[in-house]
């Protein structure tokens, strides 16, 4: 197998790449190692495209963040992913807050950012009425903004695939083969792929990819962020992304709405040595619960549906690490994509484009041509809690599937869960379904229709029920079939 480019990692920012390269003549590979695409960082964050004020201006976090928030409207729409430009604000108790607003909103400024003010007093309560008394001053910015983190990464993922991207699933990259100090293939789980220009997005493991070619000059550390996730009857209780005044870690613990109207508080900073560790503690729940308490009041634990963590990959400097490597020609790092990288990997696509035109053309001596066509939009799937009933009626009739609820709490139909199991990068896996369609992302968190997932996947993909995973690897739902049925078979032997 050869391809002119091999991209590691399918989380934001490698679909995102994958998406802005197959706008050219060339021959795209990804790999991912899980059994679908947004199962690293890009999984599990607070989901904000944020406004951009907090990073400086010198560094490439800053000026990324700030190039690509104004980007997610249109591609939003080309992808039809829901986004809600709801804007936030940073709370400030004190004096001294008011002076880091002030300079956050300073700093904002000078890179360009519109429309941010301080708001105080009534204002602010008119804005916030649930926020904690306490509260006196907020930097308000318009242009932040909301988006379900999987369903971008799934939807670049998509459309890169209709763009000719190949994208392979349960595929590890395991060594990179070079020679006089350049890439001449990747080595994976499933065989040997030839190529001259690796793209190492591979988020956590970044440092672990660059090294495979020889290039160890990159050391990425996990640091934790735990969520807790309300019910939907809190998803008015705030209308805007509510920060504290950030510490030099982290943003510290905010309160969202969440863009299917959920509520989500988190994360907590804390550093873990197991790149894989995405477990919960109660101390640490804890502790986002009392910080968001801190921002707004009368919040009630009893209505959290579900816990969950995700993991930052933090380089010593700091900043994201995008580059040419300087040890191996054919090796791009994009190493140490923390927060704000979810909302900066439009920016982060269109720098890497830049960086393989520049390699080909130095290496190569080869122009970066464009496709005489690309496809930007993805079509809009059915989707029964935004259809108007009328044409919803409309659908039943051709095709029943559109008909038959399956989650109840979500109100997701037969049709929805098919229609993801055949998409471009296909669901196979009960979370996979959830990602794509929320089915098992309401109230229950899937009691009732997990059981009814499960075997619409199995016939849809012409597979036994018990070969279907929660999360692909050894997930695996249903262990064996149950006594009863075997004994009428004859199979069951009691030893
Ligand atoms: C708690 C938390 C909150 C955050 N909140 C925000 C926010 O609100 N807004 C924002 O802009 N950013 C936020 N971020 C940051 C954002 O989530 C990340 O910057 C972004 O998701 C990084 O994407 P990525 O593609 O680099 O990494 P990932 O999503 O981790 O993707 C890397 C992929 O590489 C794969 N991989 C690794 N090794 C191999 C291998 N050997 N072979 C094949 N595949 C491999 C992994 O399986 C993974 O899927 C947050 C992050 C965290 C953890």
């Amino acid at each position: 197998m050869e391809a002119d480019v091999v991209i590691i990692g399918g989380g934001v920012v490698g679909t995102a790449i994958a998406r802005e390269l197959s706008k050219y003549e060339l021959k795209i590979i990804l790999l991912e190692k899980e059994e679908d695409v947004a199962m690293g960082s890009s999984k599990a964050n607070s989901g904000i495209i944020h406004a951009g004020y907090n990073a400086d201006a010198g560094t490439l976090r800053g000026k990324l963040n700030v190039r690509a928030n104004p980007l997610f409207d249109k591609l939003c729409s080309e992808l039809k992913v829901p986004f809600k430009r709801i804007g936030s604000l940073l709370i400030g108790f004190n004096e001294d807050d008011l002076k880091v607003l002030k300079e956050k909103k300073e700093n904002g400024e000078k890179m360009g950012i519109t429309g941010m003010k301080i708001v105080s007093g009534e204002d602010l309560f008119k804005l916030e009425p649930n926020l904690n008394e306490k509260a006196r001053f907020a930097l308000f910015a318009p242009s932040a903004g909301i988006i379900s983190s999987y369903e971008f990464t799934i939807a670049l993922a998509d459309s890169a695939v209709i763009n000719g991207v190949k994208i392979y699933l349960d595929t590890e990259l395991i060594d990179i083969e070079t020679e006089n100090r350049r890439v001449l293939g990747v080595k994976t789980s499933r065989g040997f792929i030839k190529t001259g220009i690796i793209i190492n997005a591979a988020g956590l493991f970044s440092d672990n990819i660059a090294g495979m070619a020889g290039d160890n000059s990159i050391e990425i550390k996990a640091y934790k962020g735990e969520y807790h996730l309300f019910d939907k009857k809190w998803g008015d209780y705030v209308n805007h992304i509510i920060f504290p005044v950030p510490d030099r870690k982290s943003k510290g613990i905010l309160v969202t709405p969440t863009v299917h109207g959920n509520l989500l508080i988190g994360p907590n900073f804390y550093a873990v040595d197991d790149k894989d560790d995405l477990g919960v503690s109660s101390a640490g729940l804890e502790e986002i619960y009392q910080g968001a308490g801190k921002l707004v009041s009368g919040l009630d634990r009893r209505d959290v549906i579900a816990s969950y963590a995700g993991l930052r990959a933090k380089t010593e400097g700091d900043d994201f690490i995008i580059g040419h490597s300087d040890l191996v020609k054919g090796l791009i790092n994009v190493a140490g994509i923390q927060s704000p990288g979810f909302t900066a990997s439009p920016a982060i696509a269109e720098m890497v484009v830049d960086l393989v035109r520049e390699y080909l053309a130095r290496e190569k001596k080869q122009e970066l041509r464009k496709k005489d066509y690309f496809q930007s939009e993805l079509a809009q799937r059915p989707v029964f809690t935004e259809a108007d009933l009328d044409e919803w009626d409309e659908l039943i009739k051709k095709d029943a599937a559109y008909g038959e609820i399956i989650c109840r709490c979500e109100k997701i139909s037969k049709g929805e869960i098919r229609d993801a199991i055949h998409g471009p990068v296909p669901a196979r896996s009960l979370d996979a379904v959830k990602r794509r369609t929320r089915a098992g992302a309401g109230r229950c968190q899937g009691a009732f229709c997990a059981p009814r997932v499960l075997k619409i996947i199995a016939e849809e993909l012409g597979l036994k029920p018990t070969e279907i995973t929660k999360k692909g690897g050894n997930s695996r739902i249903l262990l064996t079939e149950t006594k009863g049925l075997l004994l009428q078979k004859g199979e069951y032997h009691d030893d």
